[in-house]
């Protein structure tokens, strides 16, 4: 064999220093091959009377993982180490890898064969053969595989026109961001803005053929002249162009208006969850979720906004003393970066030096073996994609290893931007031989420069602590089936539990005393900057969940109460949320859900709450640190054993019972955002 990427797929980890664009089409094609004889295999098995789950399900799951092994070290290299030759090799692939997913999704005789093994497995079997099967048919059952052909052909019909209306959606969005612009000649306006983004304006100026300054519609300058413009009508300016978006209200252009394609849009996947047996689209979203109905999802977000109201009203009402005059939505970003900076005069430039990656990290595993006995150590003999790529064992307290993690911390040109954490291999034991799970922890950080290390500011150790979170979960599973090992199979209002969770950490002061040290004097993090840092964790927290709740429950209304011929109510039921969560003015104009990318673009729909749903569990999980001490073993042992091994093996709502002997409850994240809960307002939500 000389194609690395078929080696990878026959097991160990990949010759990342040998793997070549040309390498990934005849791979793929190979292993599509194998996957689909394999297929045919199993069903010839069955048709000759053979049963069982390790006789039908094992050889499925064996093919899934040989896919996974060849083509998760392509998405990584096309993440990390782009070249135009890989790229295109990448995207000639995308379309047989979506077609070979529709095959399996859509095939019957595999779907009964599923339906027969899981009538043969009880639900008492706890390794997670049964949880397998039985989210294999749900999602059969989701892909409208069980339906009459007539029907069937129906929702493949509105798959296809979703796809299309939520892509055009999109397009809409940034045709009328690219529409609009704002050509500046009075420097007096621009007070207060970033010098790097006037360089920036100045330059878009003079490549148009202008003087001054030209202004265009993106996020970062949005938020920048929101947060930091001095002059009120610059500010009142932006903001309406950004607030009216792709939708009926100018200055964006009619031919752009989402007003539309968001009736289009929820029609149809109102159609398509009615078609395959829930009320509405918001159920069909929750079927492959924590949360078990919309009235528990409603409640959870109505009981955070009652317990957060008075603390945001409080908060609103400090800012517009602060401010001196009412505030108008333009107004909200700037006065509170002025409040922020008086209250804690906090500038990252200060944290930064304090940071340095080398010593955050050695504190980070330091931590992860002071609370789960692990040892990670480099190995420089295991090829990398780049020289400051690294890889490390991780070994249990026994010294046996369970797993390894690749490291890719700096940015580069090549390279996607954000942070994450990747399966680079499963756990698995199918034949009776152990495969060690591996991961892949990427971060953007800024490289070594000018004979130091690279300084972290302090929500970039957040993200690392994140990263790490996401990271443990994936190794430290025990589950034999890749398919609910580690984060695969875990629900998405549940997947940042882990991750979240670890964050925690990064705010306590006896763990910021371990994870920093100033890269010149090595001195801790002082205490008077660890005070203003924790000080500042909390500020305007009543607010930020409140804006958070309103977007979760306009998104979940939106889908659970349509009605199927009638008006959308889209405009009407934000209304209708706003006066019952929202403490800050909206304008007359603004026209929030037509830029709503999250849910009418796709991903969210239905389950913008999972991020506080998540929150909420992760808070409380910390909480048990708090108790008992975040250094203790003892909860670490627990967290552990309960949830992180147990992946998506189990029961979320069940594993955190497990854990913490109670259901989740509201209070811990209350108190993390600097809310002060009400007596007897801190009930279980999931209970
Ligand atoms: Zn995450």
């Amino acid at each position: 064999m000389d194609n690395p990427l078929l080696e990878a797929a026959a097991g160990g980890l990949p010759a990342f220093d040998s793997i070549r664009p040309e390498h990934v089409e005849p791979a793929l094609e190979a292993t599509l091959a194998a996957n689909r004889a394999a297929i045919e295999q199993v069903l010839s098995n069955a048709r000759a009377g053979k049963t069982g789950f390790e006789t039908l399900i094992l050889p499925l799951e064996e093919a899934g993982d040989r896919l996974h092994r060849m083509w998760s070290p392509v998405g990584h290299l096309h993440a990390v180490a782009n070249t135009p030759a890989l790229r295109e090799a990448f995207n000639r692939c995308l379309p047989q890898l979506a077609r070979y997913q529709t095959e399996v999704a859509q095939n019957v005789e595999l779907y009964r064969l599923f339906e027969a093994v899981a009538g043969t497995v009880p639900a008492t079997r706890t390794d997670g053969a049964r949880r397998l099967l039985d989210h294999a048919l749900r999602d059969f059952r989701l892909a409208g595989v069980a339906l009459p052909d007539e029907q069937k052909q129906r929702f493949m019909e509105i798959m296809e026109a979703l796809a299309g209306k939520q892509a055009l959606f999109e397009q809409n969005l940034l045709d009328a961001m690219a529409a609009w612009s704002h050509h500046e000649t009075d420097a007096a306006r621009l007070a207060g803005l970033p010098g790097r983004m006037l360089e920036r304006a100045a330059q878009a100026a003079s490549a148009a053929g202008k003087a001054g300054w030209l202004f265009h519609l993106d996020q970062p300058t949005y938020v920048a002249v929101l947060t930091h413009a001095e002059d009120r009508g610059l500010r009142a300016l932006l903001h309406r162009a950004w607030a009216t978006r792709a939708s009926d209200q100018t200055p964006s252009p009619a031919a752009v208006d989402n007003s539309l394609l968001m009736d289009e849009i929820l029609a149809l996947r109102h159609e398509a969850a009615a078609l395959v047996g829930f009320a509405n689209f918001a159920e069909y979203s929750l079927a492959t979720k924590m949360a078990s109905s919309v009235q528990e999802v409603r409640d959870f977000l109505e009981r955070l906004v009652a317990a957060s109201r008075e603390a945001a009203g409080r908060e609103f009402g400090e800012l517009e003393g602060f401010a001196g005059h009412a505030l108008e939505p333009w107004d909200m970003a700037f006065y509170s970066e002025k409040l922020r900076q008086r209250k804690f005069a906090i500038a990252e430039e200060e944290l930064r030096p304090y940071f340095p990656l080398p010593r955050v990290l050695d504190g980070l595993f330091a931590l992860v073996h002071r609370l789960y006995g692990l040892r990670l150590e480099a190995d420089e003999a295991v090829a990398v994609w780049h020289p400051s790529a690294r890889y490390f064992r991780v070994l249990d307290a026994d010294g046996h290893q369970v797993g390894g993690l690749y490291t890719d911390f700096y940015t580069r040109p090549e390279k996607r931007s954000g942070a994450w954490m990747d399966d680079a291999i499963s756990r698995k034991r199918l034949d009776g031989r152990l495969q060690l799970p591996v991961a892949h922890l990427v971060c953007n950080f800024a490289p070594p420069a000018a004979g130091r290390p690279s300084l972290l500011s302090h929500d970039e150790v957040l993200t690392l602590f994140h990263e790490m979170g996401h990271t443990l979960h994936h190794l430290l599973t025990r589950i034999d089936y890749p398919s609910v090992g580690g984060i695969s199979g875990v629900p998405w209002d549940a997947v940042e539990l882990p991750s979240q969770f670890m964050e925690g950490f990064a705010w306590e002061p006896e763990i910021l005393a371990m994870i920093s040290g100033h890269h010149e004097s090595g001195e801790p993090l002082p205490a008077a900057l660890v005070e203003r840092l924790r000080a500042s964790r909390v500020f305007q927290g009543g607010m930020q969940m409140l804006r958070q709740i309103e977007f979760a429950l306009f998104d979940l209304r939106i889908h659970a109460e349509y009605a199927p011929g009638g008006d959308s109510r889209i405009m009407p039921l934000l209304a209708e949320v706003r006066k019952a969560v929202a403490v800050v003015p909206a304008a007359p104009y603004d026209r929030f859900p037509h830029g709503f990318s999250h849910i009418f673009g796709g991903g969210y729909a239905a389950g913008y709450y999972s991020y506080k749903w998540a929150e909420v569990l992760s808070a409380d999980a910390y909480a048990a640190f708090e108790e008992e001490g975040v250094l203790n073993p003892a909860p670490a042992a627990r967290f552990r054993h309960e949830i992180l091994e147990v992946g998506g093996s189990r029961d979320i709502g069940e594993a955190f019972m497990a854990f913490r002997g109670r259901a989740p409850d509201i209070a811990a994240l209350l108190r993390h955002s600097g809310i002060t809960a009400a007596a007897g307002d801190t009930g279980n939500h999931a209970a």
